[in-house]
């Protein structure tokens, strides 16, 4: 297994801000197998905690390495699951893997989806506030898939929400009502937007003038190596671009 990195650009700099670390299994004889596949296998059993404690390593390690040339500005996003985030020494490992790595809490953001959260909301919130305590930010995934009840947001701590690609697929055609409520009630809370699956000119554009903040996509940058990371950034530093 090993780790990609899918990089975050700010729409009002056009400049790459952070990276969502996602998860790839080439098996010697099946080739890809997609996370869809083989997560939800892996959260069936406590295999998620093992593998996801890897995953988190692997990534605040790779950032650090960014960070080193980038001067502490690049923050990685690590996908998380509720089974991690219930076993008790979540926070703990979290908090030793920064120490390990080197790498400064408020450059990990961890992301979260609002169905792990509303299936145990107590402990959820709890951890998110001792996550959040330490400095460490955290973004609500997937968001407007699962069963959203609206006032659970006054609940979460997030720094971020992430509008699933499921709604930015039909823009700028269609689905704008949603988007731009999603955008507004998120700003009311003081929570920043990220619009995941961007593969189109008129969506990015769309977006940007409807206030969303953070961009991810295909047509921004797809899924890179960490090394991909390190040249992407180099070049970004040396000769800044517009988004397309
Ligand atoms: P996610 O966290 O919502 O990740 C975004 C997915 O959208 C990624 O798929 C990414 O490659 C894909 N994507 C990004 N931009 C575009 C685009 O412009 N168009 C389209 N069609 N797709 C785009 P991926 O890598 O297959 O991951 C699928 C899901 O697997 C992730 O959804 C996440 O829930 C899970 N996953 C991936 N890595 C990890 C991990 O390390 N730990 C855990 N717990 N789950 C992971
Ligand atoms: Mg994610
Ligand atoms: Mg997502």
């Amino acid at each position: 297994m090993h780790l990609v990195y899918q990089p975050q650009f700010d729409c009002r700099t056009s400049s790459v801000i952070g990276a969502e670390a996602l998860l790839r299994w080439v098996h010697p004889v099946d080739g890809e197998i997609a996370p869809s596949e083989f997560v939800p296998v892996a959260e069936d059993s406590d295999l998620i905690v093992a593998l996801g404690q890897w995953v988190l390593r692997r990534a605040c390690r790779d950032a650090a390495h960014w960070n080193v040339e980038q001067g502490g500005r690049v923050y990685v996003a690590v996908n998380v699951s509720a089974r991690q985030l219930r076993q008790g020494e979540f926070n703990k490992d979290v908090e030793a893997v920064l120490a390990e790595s080197g790498l400064s809490p408020h450059l990990l953001e961890l992301e979260l989806t609002e169905s792990q959260l509303m299936a145990n909301m107590t402990a959820g919130v709890e951890a998110m506030r001792q996550l959040r305590a330490a400095g460490i930010r955290l973004s609500l995934d997937d968001f407007g898939t699962g069963y959203s009840s609206l006032s659970y947001l006054q609940s979460f701590p997030v720094n971020n929400l992430k509008i699933d690609r499921a709604f930015v697929k039909p823009l700028p055609e269609a689905g704008q009502p949603i988007v731009t409520a999603i955008i507004s009630m998120a700003h009311s809370f003081g929570i920043a937007v990220v619009a995941e699956g961007v593969e189109e000119p008129a969506q990015l554009a769309w977006l940007c003038e409807a206030g969303c903040d953070i961009v991810q996509g295909y047509l921004t940058g797809r899924p890179m190596s960490s090394e991909g990371m390190t040249d992407l950034l180099r070049k970004a530093c040396a000769n800044p671009e517009p988004l397309p």
